[in-house]
């Protein structure tokens, strides 16, 4: 298996460090707000290696965290009058929704930095007493980057460079740094804000040291792979790098992965440039197995531009596996035979073929494209040689087998009954009937109906509203 590592800019051979096992952390979002599709990028690419590793039989350890102490979330928490955990725990919430709904497995464990303060605290002593870091005199701590010999490996760049760089942009509040371009591992609080007790200051930690110590804390000194989007390389995982080395004296990871943006207007989706979709606005046109299916249709570190012409593509490629099963589905109810007849052996060993096309794309750096091209061949195959004069075995065979690969894009197979919107103005029409009625009973069993069918009623000051969960 090959995966391209930002940190040799090659694909390389995939070696565990345990054999059938693999440990791999993947940077999550910062909660203070519905999650866009362009976070949904790389929880779903990673997903999907994680799936594909756990296809090939190996135990998977996946490690990814929700960001919960920040700027952002403070902000939204004053300009909602509520406490910054209200925000986080809020979004926390609702980030878990979307990613159910777009079949993301939960991972092994998804820890939270406000959670895991004591660990920070401790690598941050454990840096200073090993002269990789230093209280300047606000008790800002930060981490000496030329301590750090390695500093730059991942991102290529050069730390003359960078200091030359970084020398040019004065930052007030940072007079304490011994360099420009060393960074923060704990700050000191501001009027307000959340904070923790420290031998430094009473403050909070800066965003890089968490997934260090997260990362350690739950997967081990070191790791298969760490990823994230590409936004990421630098600063965020060249100075968890340098923590996490400095501080353990070992290689952190050793496969660096990271997914290409998902534009719009060939920009960047970003929630600053306010040329976002949230996952949540997608699912009310989409069912967001149609997301999904867009985001694998390019290679991770292809960039991806998000449009409705490609969604309604995806709709429809989609679309087309579903009718091949629901259709394997139909035929296996009429169909006997246990024993391959003689075509269906070729008709086997075509699949076989595919499957194995299906597998060398996912083991050439998970390259989905090529994988769900394959899908559609075996798809085509299914369509013209399974009938109601194949046998069972044959039919099981194709569903099977389709039914597998799909479940390592994360797709279900299973066509999921289209709730019309008409159907919903009916029941809601007859709820308000029966409330006019004083027939509570009646008006609480619809309501449970229709949440069983994934529509959720809102009673507002206008009316009812509804939408799909
Ligand atoms: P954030 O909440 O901004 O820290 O982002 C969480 C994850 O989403 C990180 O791995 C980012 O790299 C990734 N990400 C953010 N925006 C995009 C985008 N437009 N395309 C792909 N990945 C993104
Ligand atoms: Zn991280």
């Amino acid at each position: 298996m090959k995966i391209f590592n930002t940190l040799t800019r090659r694909k390389e051979e995939f070696v565990p460090l345990e054999p059938g096992k693999v440990k791999m952390y993947v940077c999550g979002p910062t909660v203070y707000n519905f999650i866009h599709i362009g976070n949904a990028r790389p929880m779903i690419a990673f997903d999907t290696v994680r799936r594909y590793f756990e296809y090939k039989g190996y135990e998977v350890n996946y490690v990814s965290n929700f960001t919960d102490v920040d700027d952002k979330i403070i902000k939204k928490a004053i300009e909602e009058g509520v406490d910054a955990e209200t925000i986080s725990q809020r979004y926390i919430e609702e980030c878990k929704k979307d990613m159910a709904a777009m079949n993301v497995k939960p991972a092994t464990t998804h820890p939270q930095a406000t959670q895991e303060i004591c660990g920070m605290l401790e690598m941050i002593q454990t840096l200073i007493d090993k002269g990789h870091a230093y209280a300047a005199q606000d008790g800002t701590v930060y981490f000496r980057t030329k301590s750090f010999k390695e500093y730059g490996k991942l991102s290529h760049k050069n730390l003359d460079e960078l200091q030359s760089g970084f020398r040019e942009i004065k930052v007030t509040g940072e007079e304490g740094k011994e360099d420009p371009s060393d960074f923060v591992l704990w700050k000191p609080k501001k009027e307000g804000e959340p904070y923790w007790e420290s031998p430094w200051c009473q403050g909070r930690p800066g965003w890089h040291i968490e997934c260090s110590v997260m990362s350690r804390k739950y997967l081990g000194e070191q790791i298969d792979i760490h990823a994230g989007g590409e936004d990421l390389v630098f600063p965020h995982h060249e100075n968890e790098i340098a923590q996490s080395e400095a501080a353990n004296g070992k290689t952190f990871a050793n496969y660096w992965m990271h997914n290409a943006f998902l534009n719009i207007d060939n920009r960047k989706m970003s929630k600053s440039l306010g040329n976002f979709f949230t996952v949540r606005e997608i699912s009310e046109k989409y069912d967001l197995q149609v997301l999904r299916f867009f985001m694998l249709s390019a290679h991770y570190r292809s960039p991806l531009n998000f449009s409705a012409d490609l969604m309604e593509a995806s709709k429809n490629g989609l679309d087309r596996i579903l009718t091949a099963v629901e259709r394997l589905c139909d035929v296996d109810g009429k169909v006997s035979g246990a024993e391959f007849t003689e075509a269906e052996q070729e008709h086997v060993a075509a699949a076989k073929e595919l499957v194995g096309k299906f597998e060398a794309a996912m083991e050439d750096d998970f390259n989905t494209a090529d994988a769900i091209t394959a899908i559609f061949e075996l798809v085509k195959l299914s369509n013209s040689t399974a009938s109601e004069e194949s046998t069972k075995t044959y039919v099981d065979y194709l569903k099977d087998t389709i039914e597998k690969l799909c479940d390592v894009m994360g797709i279900i197979t299973e066509r999921k009954a289209e709730v019309l919107d008409s159907e919903v103005e009916e029941l809601i029409a007859a709820r308000q009937q029966a409330r006019k009625e004083k027939n509570f009973a009646r008006a609480d069993e619809i309501r449970q109906q229709l949440l069983d069918m994934g529509i959720v009623l809102e009673d507002t000051r206008e009316g009812v509203k509804w939408k799909r969960a």
